[in-house]
């Protein structure tokens, strides 16, 4: 397995003059005949609350001081995935888009940086709901980004989305969340794919529902003639408490109890049999693998 990373950083003085710079990063995996790059869509700038409400306050100085977070926020990164094997061109997620956050919606830049355009993917392949998953399918303008392709996204996933009786039930904080996504996934509505569990999305390409981060959560199991890879979304949504603690209700889960177990399900597989994957909000591209540890996992950033 070849493994390179490239960080492209824009320093014009306009762009260092804005309060983020326009970066982006791209790690690339070669697996055979098949490439895989994690690119970034920018960064999310969220409380610490957003990760840390729940927790007692020693236990969250503790993790602050682990791993030199500000008292400011978190700023996740935010990394999608994108498969190319000669004959698909395949993006795991959207990104934010242009309406969610000015530090994130970079993905078309990225791909730019690969020599990309939009029209270029085939298929996109979604992990779930999310605004910064999600938003990137519709331009400012209202127009598909990635018009070319076909979306596919979990059965249970687009149901929960599109159910008009979601903007009430999923709460204040996140009701722009429903009103978001069931606008989007409206316009692919007629020709979104939906899977099942277990289902293949493409040759080598299977759906594993992860649910509890949001109702119907997709993890995607790829395999190549090299092994295996997991492009987990969200499941394993931060490096800070997942990995340590997978056990630990997360506020950034829908239901924290059902997200804790497939969580833990998740890592237990990733470990056992040493599956490299993607984290959207891991640090470095969100690429590496888990080692067991005495009370839990480790993430390293080794393919
Ligand atoms: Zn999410």
């Amino acid at each position: 397995m070849h493994l390179s990373r490239r960080h492209f950083l824009a320093t014009s003085a306009a762009a260092l003059a804005l309060p983020y710079g326009r970066a982006w990063a791209a790690t690339t995996v070669a697996m055979g005949p098949v490439r895989i790059d994690s690119l970034s869509d920018g960064h999310l700038e969220l409380p610490l609350d957003f990760a840390f409400a729940d927790l007692p306050e020693a236990e969250v100085s503790a993790l602050m001081a682990r791993h030199g977070l500000a008292a400011g926020g978190l700023t996740p990164p935010c990394n999608l995935t994108l498969l190319r094997d000669g004959t698909n061109t395949v993006l795991f997620d959207l990104g934010s888009g242009p309406d969610f956050m000015p530090t994130a919606g970079k993905v078309i830049e990225a791909l730019e940086a690969l020599g990309l355009t939009p029209e270029d993917v085939t298929h996109v392949l979604i992990t779930h709901g999310h605004p910064d998953h999600l938003w990137g399918l519709l331009d400012e303008f209202d127009e598909p980004v990635f018009a070319q392709a076909e979306y596919m996204i979990g059965q249970a996933e687009f149901d929960y989305w599109m159910d008009p009786a979601t903007v009430e039930s999923i709460g204040e904080e996140r009701a722009s969340f429903a009103i978001g996504a069931s606008r989007r996934l409206e316009v692919v509505a007629d020709s979104i794919r939906k899977l099942a569990d277990g289902e293949e999305a493409l040759p080598g390409i299977t759906a594993r529902l992860t649910p509890g981060h949001t109702p119907g959560h997709l993890a995607y199991e790829i395999a190549t003639p090299e092994g295996a890879l997991m492009v987990v979304g969200d499941a394993i949504g931060n490096h800070h408490i997942a990995f340590e603690r997978p056990d630990w209700p997360s506020p950034s889960d829908q239901d924290p109890p059902l997200a804790a177990a497939s969580r833990v399900a998740l890592l237990e597989r990733l470990a056992a049999d040493s599956i490299p994957f993607i984290g959207y909000h891991l640090p470095q591209g969100g690429i590496g693998r888990v080692e067991k540890t005495e009370t839990g996992y480790r993430f390293t950033g080794e393919i």
